[in-house]
């Protein structure tokens, strides 16, 4: 538990400022800083959060289920 929990509430996305997951490995250990927007996620490197778009890796795996577009046809 190096990385405070409060930073973590406090850091936005820097492309679309929005809120960012916490990823952990299997131990618990801070992994990365995931943006479900963009399919982006952050490393963090020695606890530090690398907020940089480059460093960026893509979100694999199946895309979330989008919770604001709600069909009303
Ligand atoms: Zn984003």
């Amino acid at each position: 538990m190096s990385l405070d929990h409060r930073l973590i509430e406090l850091l936005v996305c820097p492309v679309c400022k929005g809120p960012l997951q916490l990823r952990r490995d299997a131990e618990q250990r801070p992994l990365d800083l995931a943006c479900p927007a963009d399919r982006l996620a952050f490393p963090i490197r020695d606890g530090i959060p690398v907020m940089l778009e480059h460093e960026a890796q893509s979100l694999d795996g199946p895309a979330p289920e989008p919770t604001e577009a709600a069909s009303s046809t």
